[in-house]
């Protein structure tokens, strides 16, 4: 039987109807929740990825703000946005819309995050955010594993299992805000946390034992069937653009689409963890 279909999207509208009405309790109580974007590169993906979050937060009743930093600005001048945004009670979320260490870039990126506000930090990337998330106290996580974990749980809840205490996990990817904090977020829930990464010299035998595997690496068909414990949960995080004969690109994730026969829950590339990533993102500017 091929794995079911984990709908991010479907999880996404559910958690979206219920933040419209926090939005509309703040905002009869005079509190209109605000995001501003700083942005220092925008070239056309940042530009259709902030039209989207504009009209996300629209849709809302979110007030969204653009902070665009002219070609060439300096550090000084990113950490002079972000210092007045952090200062500014109408803002109550803050992205950095990145990546802002660009090959040929002098930004530094880890001291940009430092300087976000860690009330403000909707996206779990200042150290003091990390630091509660080892801690298993976070108020803000990364989007990105904040989604993967909810769409296991919501794997999981399809095969009839509460919740994830004592499940077997393996994450495949390792990085600072992806990789890293899905592990935390599922030792947090009570699971067995394995993290392979580039250097792991036998993945399958770690994967093999997973009943939840979630791959964040950027490597399009590294997971294949071999790799699947048969009746596993799959989240796959990964995002690559591939580009068909025809010329036209298509999105696919880090599991090859094979992994569907032995899989017993899988997300999809589109439509999977990236289609809750924003709702998340929103969230965290209400809380
Ligand atoms: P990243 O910073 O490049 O990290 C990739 C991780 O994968 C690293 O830890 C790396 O190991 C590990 N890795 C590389 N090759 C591997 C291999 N052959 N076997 C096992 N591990 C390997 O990427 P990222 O920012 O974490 O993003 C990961 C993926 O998630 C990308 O496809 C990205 O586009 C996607 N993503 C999706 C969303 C979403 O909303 N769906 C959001 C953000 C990112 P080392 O640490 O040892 O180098």
């Amino acid at each position: 039987m091929p794995a079911r279909v984990i709908d991010g999207k479907a999880v996404s509208d559910t958690r979206r109807a219920a933040l419209a009405e926090q939005v509309q309790a703040l905002l009869a109580r005079s509190l209109q929740p605000c995001l501003a974007a700083v942005t220092v590169r925008p070239d056309h993906g940042w530009a259709l990825y902030l039209r989207n979050q504009a009209a996300a937060c629209a849709a809302l009743g979110i007030r969204h703000r653009v902070v665009e930093l002219p070609a060439g600005a300096s550090q000084g001048e990113l950490i002079e946005a972000i210092e007045t945004l952090n200062l500014d009670p109408a803002v109550h979320g803050i992205i950095l819309q990145g990546p802002l260490a660009a090959p040929g870039s002098d930004f530094n990126e880890l001291q940009a995050q430092a300087q976000l506000s860690p009330d403000k930090d909707v996206e779990g990337v200042n150290p003091a955010n990390l630091g509660l998330l080892l801690a298993g106290r976070q108020a803000l996580a990364p989007c990105t594993a904040l989604s993967a974990v909810a769409l296991a749980q919501a794997g999981f809840a399809a095969l009839g299992r509460a919740d994830l205490t004592g499940v077997e996990a393996c994450v495949v990817g390792a990085s600072t805000i992806v990789g890293k904090p899905i592990a935390q977020l599922l030792l947090a829930a009570g699971a067995t946390v394995t993290v392979c990464h580039v250097h792991t010299r036998d993945l399958s035998a770690h994967t093999r034992a997973a009943e939840l595997l979630v791959v964040a690496v950027g490597k399009a068909g590294l997971i294949r069937r071999e790799h699947i414990k048969p009746g596993a949960v799959v989240v796959d995080v990964g995002i690559n653009r591939r580009q068909l004969a025809d010329g036209r690109t298509e999105t696919v994730g880090d599991v090859a689409p094979e992994v569907a026969e032995v899989a017993a829950a899988l997300t999809p590339v589109p439509g999977g963890v990236g289609s809750l990533t924003t709702t998340i993102l929103l969230e965290s500017t209400v809380t």
